[in-house]
């Protein structure tokens, strides 16, 4: 059974430039979790990640480093403003199931932008490709689920 990981972490708003703090934290990754419940990081923290649950949460675009550093593309959400935006999550793999969260940041996405990614969230994975191919802004104010924009502002 597999739970969310939250990932509470400080991030600033591409949109309205204010703080949300990192117990504030409107970000997480479905099914990442090992835990009985859902589980909170922050920066620093180790934590176990058995493989399979890469697969319930994320979309695999590279295969996983035996070592090293793991990137992943999630959604976050704004506490300030309530626009919702991209994260780049990194991790440090220091054992087959040993993880350190690094940090997280907003971030554009783009071709470059995915470049070292080796995991996009499951849930958001059509947005993330789309949105990279086309090297666009965010655009989910809509329901992230997948529906059409209601009102397509360009
Ligand atoms: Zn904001």
């Amino acid at each position: 059974m597999s739970n969310a990981l939250w990932f509470n972490v400080a991030m600033r708003c591409r949109y309205c430039g204010r703080m949300t703090e990192a117990h504030e934290s409107e970000m997480n990754s479905y099914g990442l979790s090992s835990e009985y419940g859902d589980e909170w990081r922050r920066p620093g923290d180790r934590l176990a990640i058995p493989e399979p649950n890469f697969d319930d949460a994320c979309l695999r675009v590279r295969p996983l480093p035996a070592r090293g550093l793991v990137h992943l593309i999630e959604l976050w959400t704004c506490k300030r403003c309530g626009r919702q935006d991209w994260a780049h999550i990194s991790l440090e793999r220091e054992g087959d199931e040993a993880y350190r969260f690094i940090g997280a940041e907003p971030t554009a996405l783009s071709a470059e932008a995915l470049a070292n990614v080796q995991l996009i969230s499951r849930y958001y994975a059509d947005d993330i490709l789309a949105e990279a191919e086309a090297g666009s802004m965010p655009n989910l104010e809509s329901h992230p689920q997948g529906l059409a924009p209601e009102g397509e502002s360009g």
